[in-house]
C-alpha cells in the first residue's frame, strides 16, 4: 500500500473546497507507507476532518489528487472505496446485539478472523487470566470482552468511549480495512482513560492496515509514526513525533 496525496504534473498538490474559490485544504502533498501510524494534529478549523472526507470522497478534490496503491481514489468506485476505507467517529454506533453481531452482521466470518481482531485491538480479556477466575471486570480497561457472545447494549452504554471506539476498530480490521481513519473519540475523555486508549492502539498489530489518528493533543498521537501538522488548510510539518 502506497498512499500518495499528490499531483505530479502539478506542484500545487491536494486542494479541497466547500465552497468554489475557498479552499479549506491547499497545496497538500505527503506520502505514507502502508502500516504507518500518522497522528494529525492542528487547531480547530485546520482541515482535519475534511481530510478524512476527501479520502471518502464525500468531498471531492478541486485539483491534485489521492492515490491509494497506485490508484487514483476520483477513479474507483465509492462503493469500493468506502469499503476499503474506515472513518472511525467520535463516537461510533453500536448494534444492541452480541460483539459478534457488531463484529461481523452478516455473519461471514469464522470464529478465529473475529477473535483475532478482538485480540489485535488488545479487547480480548487475556484468556490466560480467565483461567482463574475471579477477575473484576473494569469497563475502562481494555481487555474488557470475554466471548463473541458477549452483549452490547443499546448504544454500546455498557462500555466506554475509547471501548467502543475499539470495537468499531475490530470492525474495520475483520473487514479489513486499508485505511483507517479515527476522529478524535478521545477530546472529551480525560486524559488517563485517553492513553489507556492509545497504549491499546499502539501495541496493537494492524496487520498492514494504515492508521490515521485525528487528534487535538500532540501528547495522544506521541506514540505514532509520524505525525502531520495542519495550519490552516496546509501542512505545517510532517514528521517523527520526536522530531517535532
Ligand atoms: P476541528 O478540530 O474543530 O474538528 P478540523 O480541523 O476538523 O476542526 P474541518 O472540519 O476540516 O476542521 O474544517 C476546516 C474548514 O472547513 C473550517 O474553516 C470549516 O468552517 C470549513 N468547513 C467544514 N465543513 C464545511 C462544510 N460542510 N461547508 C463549508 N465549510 C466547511
Ligand atoms: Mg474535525
Amino acid at each position: 500500500l502506497n498512499i500518495e496525496q499528490e499531483h505530479h504534473e502539478d506542484k500545487d498538490g491536494l486542494v479541497v473546497e466547500y465552497t468554489p474559490g475557498v479552499p479549506v485544504l491547499q497545496s497538500l502533498t505527503f506520502h505514507v507507507n502502508a502500516g504507518e501510524r500518522i497522528g494529525v494534529v492542528g487547531r480547530t478549523g485546520a482541515g482535519k476532518s475534511t481530510l478524512s472526507l476527501a479520502f471518502l470522497r464525500f468531498v471531492e478534490a478541486a485539483q491534485g489528487r489521492i492515490v491509494v496503491d497506485g490508484i487514483d481514489i476520483s477513479q474507483i468506485g465509492l462503493e469500493r472505496l468506502r469499503n476499503a476505507i474506515t472513518i472511525i467517529p467520535q463516537d461510533p454506533v453500536l448494534f444492541h446485539g452480541t460483539i459478534r453481531f457488531n463484529l461481523d452482521p452478516f455473519d461471514e466470518c469464522p470464529d478465529e478472523i473475529l477473535l483475532d481482531a478482538l485480540r489485535r485491538t488488545c479487547l480480548l480479556r487475556d484468556e490466560s487470566r480467565t483461567d482463574n477466575g475471579g477477575i473484576v471486570m473494569d469497563i475502562r480497561m481494555p481487555g474488557v470482552i470475554g466471548s463473541l457472545e458477549d452483549k452490547v447494549e443499546e448504544n454500546g452504554q455498557n462500555l466506554s468511549l475509547g471501548q467502543r471506539q475499539l470495537v468499531a476498530l475490530a470492525r474495520a480490521l475483520v473487514r479489513r480495512s486499508k485505511i483507517i481513519i479515527m476522529d478524535e473519540a478521545t477530546a472529551s475523555v480525560d486524559f488517563d482513560t485517553d492513553s489507556r486508549f492509545q497504549r491499546s492502539v499502539c501495541t496493537s498489530e494492524f496487520a498492514g492496515s494504515t492508521l490515521f489518528c485525528i487528534a487535538h493533543r500532540l501528547r495522544t498521537i506521541i506514540n505514532y509514526d509520524r505525525v502531520l501538522v495542519l495550519d490552516k488548510g496546509k501542512i505545517a510539518e510532517f514528521d517523527t513525533p520526536a522530531v517535532l
